[in-house]
């Protein structure tokens, strides 16, 4: 028996006039996911369609569509004729293994279709009851399950019983663009997948310090990058060296400032790839209080060098949530594993953990901030994935 996919979508439906837009990006965002797969695509109403694919490629495409933000629901079809026998057919197929209590939802958008809608859910309910025998009941108000019918226009009619909730969200690409500031902790990708979710296409922006961190470090940031452009529609990650601004750090300011003085050369960095990017934000994956440069005092003094808007959906997230969601994307496997970060390089025994934002400018000043970070800029490296 031929399938079909059926996808919803959501929210775009409460975006008024600028519907069309919302509803043309996801549809790219779906066709460029499923590149190099046949199938047939169709937009119905409040709805998209994929029917003729072939069935070895059947859990690929589930897979995918479930990583596009936009997508509400989907639900997998038997196509068949619009008959009563056919239809019947597929149910029997559909609900084989299924106990319970069951209603039968009849959609008749094929008007010349006898009979209506309400008759043709009891006779088809009645035909499952007498079929199924002992193991199935009516119930209309709380079903265990729902058998629909969809009866198309062009004489074919949907079965399915399941409705399997994806993503949700706004399609990537919907609300702009945005730099990722991505390590390889927990945090940071989880910030980028939620982001990506909300619709903004994202960048991401590492930085290593070889030979202080390794190699291995920076793989792991690069699995963790390619999960993340699993739900962007592919990713860009540059790659930026930050040893000489730590050690000049190290070497000319108090030891306390080491973190935040290091944050606001990220920030300042950051900013710049963003500006050259077409970036119009930079994120991060920073929650209230977690360490001691997460302090509102800390987060003031690196906020302060750059006049981007700087997104932290993570700000009012606790670990336990935020883990939680990592273990969803699957990125907390990875995020785990034990590599140095740049930031555990050259760490303070007693970090300021409530800056003072004139004294971090004047330890600072001592700095030839300017000449590092265009030192800096002139070896980003970067990868497509
Ligand atoms: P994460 O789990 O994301 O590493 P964290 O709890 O370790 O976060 P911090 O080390 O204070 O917290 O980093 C806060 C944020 O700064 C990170 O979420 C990330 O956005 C950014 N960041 C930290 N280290 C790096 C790095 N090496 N390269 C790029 N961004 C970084
Ligand atoms: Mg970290």
């Amino acid at each position: 028996m031929k399938q079909a996919i059926i996808i919803r979508y959501c929210e775009i439906h409460l975006k008024g006039k600028n519907r069309g837009y919302f509803e043309k990006m996801l549809k790219e965002n779906i066709k460029r996911s499923l590149k190099g797969i046949d199938f047939k695509f169709t937009a119905m109403h409040n709805r998209y369609l994929i029917e003729d694919f072939n069935e070895d490629d059947y859990e690929i495409i589930v897979d995918k569509l479930k990583k596009i933000a936009g997508i509400h629901t989907i639900s997998i079809a038997l196509v068949v004729e619009s008959n009563f026998e056919s239809i019947f057919e597929a149910v029997k197929n559909l609900i084989q293994d299924k106990t319970g209590t069951f209603k039968v939802i009849t959609n008749r958008a094929d008007k010349t279709f006898s009979p209506n809608s309400m008759e043709f859910s009891m006779m088809l309910g009645g035909k499952i009851l007498e079929h199924f025998n002992k193991n199935l009941k009516v119930d209309v108000k709380n079903p265990d399950f729902a058998i629909n019918v969809d009866i198309r226009e062009e004489g074919k009619t949907f079965v399915y019983t399941d409705v399997i909730h994806c993503l949700s969200g706004m399609p990537v690409g919907s609300a702009g663009k945005g730099l990722l500031l991505i390590s390889g902790g927990i945090d940071s990708p989880v910030a980028g997948y939620m982001t990506a979710k909300r619709g903004m296409k994202l960048d991401c922006l590492h930085f290593h310090s070889f030979p202080y961190t390794g190699e291995a470090a920076k793989e792991k940031v690069i699995e963790l990058t390619k999960k993340v452009g699993e739900y962007n529609g592919g990713i860009n990650l540059f790659v930026v060296s930050f040893t000489h601004i730590q050690e000049a750090i190290h070497k000319h300011c108090p030891e306390e400032f080491m973190i935040t003085i290091m944050r606001r050369f990220m920030m300042r960095i950051a900013e710049r790839l963003a500006k050259q990017q077409g970036d119009q934000a930079i994120i991060t994956g920073e929650s209230l209080g977690q360490v001691a440069s997460q302090t509102i005092e800390s987060i003031t003094s690196s906020n302060s060098v750059v006049t981007m808007p700087v997104l932290r959906p993570l700000i009012a997230f606790d670990k336990i949530d935020i883990i939680e969601i990592s273990k969803k994307i699957d990125t907390y496997e990875t995020s785990i594993l034990p590599y140095e970060d740049c930031c555990t390089v050259f760490l303070p025994k007693y970090p300021a953990i409530k800056p003072n934002l004139d004294r971090v400018i004047k330890a600072e000043s001592k700095l030839d901030i300017e000449s590092l970070i265009e030192e800096a800029f002139r070896k980003v490296e970067k990868y497509v994935f």
